[in-house]
Formats: C-alpha cells, structure tokens, sequence
C-alpha cells in the first residue's frame, strides 16, 4: 500500500510518510506533536476482575484509551 504524506492539521507542513506509517492515527508532525505535549492523552484502566467492595486484588490487566485532544491550528493558539 503506498502511503502518501498527509498535511500536519496544526501547522500545514507534510507529516512524513515513515510517520504516518509508524503511527497511523497521527493528524499532527512530528515538531507540532511535540509542542503540544503529545497528540492523545491515554487514559490507563485497571479491569475490574474481582466484586466490588472485595478486598481480593485485582490482578486483571489493564485498559488503556487513547483520547484525541482538540488541536488547533497553531495560528489560533
Ligand atoms: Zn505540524
């Protein structure tokens, strides 16, 4: 599959195509990823495997999310 350099929705300039095909997700370059501390805040779950109140630990794993913050054109910030 060719993957085409897709423009940085923060500052216009192409991301990369290695970007794109490390993180295929990303809307944002490397240099605007940077700047704004990171494109997702990930939100880290423990899975509940035990009942609620029991004092068994819980060795379930663990649920991360991935949250997309609102980027802004830079010209905007
Ligand atoms: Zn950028």
């Amino acid at each position: 599959m060719q993957i085409v350099p897709q423009p940085c929705v923060r500052c216009g300039e192409l991301i990369p195509a290695e970007r794109i095909e490390a993180l295929p997700e990303t809307m944002v370059c490397v240099r605007c990823s940077k700047e704004i501390g990171g494109e997702f805040h990930v939100i880290v779950t423990p899975e509940k495997t035990s009942k609620e109140g029991s004092l068994k630990k819980n060795y379930g794993g663990y649920t991360t999310r991935k949250i997309r913050k609102p980027i802004k054109p830079r010209d905007e910030e």
